[in-house]
């Protein structure tokens, strides 16, 4: 169980804390299934929320026979647990690259290709990167340049896919795949996915009011 908080409310490192964090969500889903269970193990508490990207790709003068990826590259907020998908299609796309540098120069020649490489990866980051700093530019504590018109508009319909995703299992399993870079990011805007978002808004949003009420 993972619970994530920003803007100084954070979920504390106690049990009892933990658990009380969960009541404090817009769904009561997660703190209905653990206050009544048994802890196996503590809590584990993590601050290192930032996102970080190094744009080696633009360096005036590449060194030859180097190449970066993973975490050297870009780093993200583990809170979206993206970092090792990423990771490993860094791998991947080195891999791709490698055996087409063979095929084009077979005695060995890698002259130019880690510059090229590094130009390569930069456009596989951009999705993933974009998600990660939309998402947390909708703290007031976060820092760098402000969400434009079209990032503050797809803030808004996430939010209203995350709401969906508690009780949806096809959302819930959309989202995942877009995630975890399996599908693409279009899958959550396809009209099967938008008609249940804003429809679990509405109910959402009853069920809410009905709570406050009690
Ligand atoms: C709390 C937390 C939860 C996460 N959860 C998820 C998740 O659920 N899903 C997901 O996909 N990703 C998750 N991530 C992200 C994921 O862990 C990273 O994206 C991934 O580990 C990056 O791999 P990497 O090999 O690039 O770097 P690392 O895994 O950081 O490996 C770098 C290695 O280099 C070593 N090293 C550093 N400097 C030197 C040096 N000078 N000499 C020799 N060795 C050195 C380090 O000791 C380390 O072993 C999480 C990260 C954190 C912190």
């Amino acid at each position: 169980m993972t619970l994530g908080g920003g803007d100084r409310d954070y979920p504390p490192a106690d049990a009892a804390g933990f658990v009380e964090f969960a009541r404090s969500l817009p769904t009561p889903m997660i703190y209905d299934a653990i206050k009544d269970a048994k802890a196996i193990a503590p809590v584990y508490s993590y601050r290192g929320t930032e996102n970080r990207l190094r744009h080696y790709e633009r360096l005036s003068h590449y060194p030859e026979n180097l190449v970066i990826v993973g975490h050297a590259v870009c780093a993200f907020n583990p809170v979206y647990g993206q970092g090792m998908t990423v990771a490993g299609l860094d791998a991947q796309m080195l891999d791709e690259c490698l055996q087409k540098q063979r095929q084009r120069y077979p005695e060995g020649d890698l002259t130019g290709f880690g510059r090229h490489f590094q130009q390569k990866l930069a456009k596989l980051h951009t999705i993933p990167w974009t998600f990660a700093i939309s998402q947390d530019s909708r703290y007031r504590g976060s820092e760098g340049a402000k969400p434009n018109l079209a990032t503050r508009l797809t803030i808004n319909y996430m939010d209203l896919v995350l709401k969906a995703l508690t009780t949806d299992a096809k959302v819930c399993q959309a989202f995942l795949e877009v995630l975890h870079m399996i599908e693409p990011p279009t899958l959550l805007f396809h009209p099967k996915i938008a008609v249940k978002a804003i429809g679990q808004f509405v109910t959402g949003r009853q069920k809410l009011e009905a709570r406050k009420q009690n």
